[in-house]
């Protein structure tokens, strides 16, 4: 084991494993370890060690009964030294401050790995979606943007979808934006549905773009993705996604996928007209005729190629990652390995590309969306995929190749860290460039 990954998994042992820490603490040491193997500048790194503004706001919104409900929010922008901000809005019962800053820290890395002109920003609503109709669910949304348009805009601030957030919620917020400045400002927000301007390509652009380091990295690995086993935790947007894509780009085998309620496992793969009946008949995959129940727990441990989780955060940590068989890991959740699972599969040779990289396609393809509304002529899905496909394999390469040129100089990393070398370097140069440091 090299110094890196022991001084790595030493300070999460001794500060009770990652899992007891909360979210942005997790942010600032992956941010603290990164800066430690790249010698990043003291006072650079100090900027980037904290958000740049965080805005709370309370939305008061009428409810359909008559009665007034106040509903907290947040926006944070991380850093805007290369643009501005940029990142998803949650809707989620459990926001937390903690969470919206450690999720507007990881846009930061995620756009600068991309190298697309923004900045990172997030953004949340203390509310639980399923408690609200439709026409609270609009009134909370056009509130919510009342409340931080100051701080919004296609040269400011860029919102998108994230947990609980549509592309119906972007609508109502990109009306709402265009009252409050008396003009049409389809670029405040990406994620829209076509009708108002949204891309092409933009719906499984996330997938998308995992699909495509899925090549990369197997390229790289032997793996021959005709032939390989894969299994998918999570059957939302971006796993179903990735079930569906893994079988018509490269033909590949499916074994397993899975919802909240369990996994479902056939070892001649997968059927999808099966997947979707159990899941609308039984309203769970476990319900999928002559697969074998397994937990979600057991997905992860299967004797697979690929594994992907696209669900969770928190999946595989410290307890689990020896269990690890597949040989590589794509992350297409956020943050669905601990920090204290990196080394241990780091040791077994697995493969685990990060989430910043992995899910990417999503910003990337909310980036196009913004060119496309900013410049007022639009693309077909065709060249948006080209287009995510040259973006996401430099990523990938370039993350490959600094893991290289460190381990030839004696240090072995691993590809999160060079991704956060890369990421960190770039908005560090910038900042120095305008004068900040
Ligand atoms: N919410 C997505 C993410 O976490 C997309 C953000 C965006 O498109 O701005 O990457």
């Amino acid at each position: 084991m090299d110094t890196l990954w022991l001084s790595h998994s030493l300070f999460l042992k001794s500060e009770n494993m990652a899992e007891d820490l909360n979210p942005f603490e997790i942010a600032q040491k992956q941010l603290d370890n990164a800066a430690e193997v790249m010698k990043l500048d003291k006072e650079a790194h100090a900027i980037l060690r904290e958000p740049m503004r965080i805005l709370e706001v309370n939305i008061p919104v009428r409810m359909r009964d008559g009665s007034t409900k106040v509903f907290k929010g947040f926006r944070v922008l991380y850093n805007n030294a290369r643009g501005p901000g940029k990142g998803g809005i949650r809707f989620h019962p459990k926001e937390t401050l903690d969470t919206v800053k450690a999720l507007s820290a990881w846009m930061t890395w995620k756009v600068s790995l991309a190298n697309v002109p923004f900045g990172g920003a997030k953004g949340g609503i203390i509310c639980d979606t399923k408690q609200l109709n439709d026409y609270e669910l609009e009134q909370l949304s056009r509130g919510y943007v009342r409340a931080i348009a100051d701080a919004v805009g296609p040269d400011k601030d860029i919102p998108a979808p994230d947990v609980y957030t549509t592309p119906q919620i972007m609508a109502w917020m990109m009306d709402e934006y265009s009252n409050i400045v008396r003009h049409d400002s389809f670029g405040m927000i990406t994620g829209k549905p076509l009708e108002v301007w949204g891309s092409e390509g933009r719906g499984d652009s996330t997938a998308m773009g995992g699909m495509f380091v899925m090549r990369e990295a197997a390229k790289m690995l032997g793996i021959d993705l005709k032939k390989a086993t894969i299994a998918v935790q999570g059957f939302g947007n971006a796993g179903m996604f990735a079930y569906t894509l893994s079988k018509k780009l490269f033909g590949s085998k499916v074994v397993a996928i899975s919802d909240s309620q369990g996994a479902i496992y056939d070892p001649n793969g997968l059927d999808l007209a099966k997947l979707e009946a159990a899941k609308k008949e039984t309203g769970s995959v476990q319900g999928y005729e002559g697969g074998q129940k397994l937990t979600n727990e057991q997905l992860l441990e299967l004797d697979v190629d690929v594994l992907i989780p696209a669900a969770i955060e928190n999946q595989v940590r410290g307890d689990n990652a020896d269990r690890i068989k597949a040989k590589l890991l794509l992350e297409l959740a956020n943050g669905p390995v601990t920090p204290d699972a990196d080394g241990i599969l780091q040791e077994k040779g697995v493969m685990d590309l990060p989430d910043f990289l992995v899910n990417s396609g999503g910003v990337i393809g909310s980036y196009f969306e913004w060119v496309q509304n900013i410049g007022g002529y639009y693309w077909s899905a065709d060249e948006v995929y080209q287009k995510l496909d040259k973006i996401i394999t430099k990523s990938f390469n370039d993350i490959m190749a600094l893991k290289k040129k460190y381990e030839s100089g004696g240090t072995k990393i691993a590809p999160r860290t060079a991704a956060y070398i890369i990421a960190v370097d770039r908005v560090a140069k910038a900042m120095k460039a305008r004068g900040w440091y």
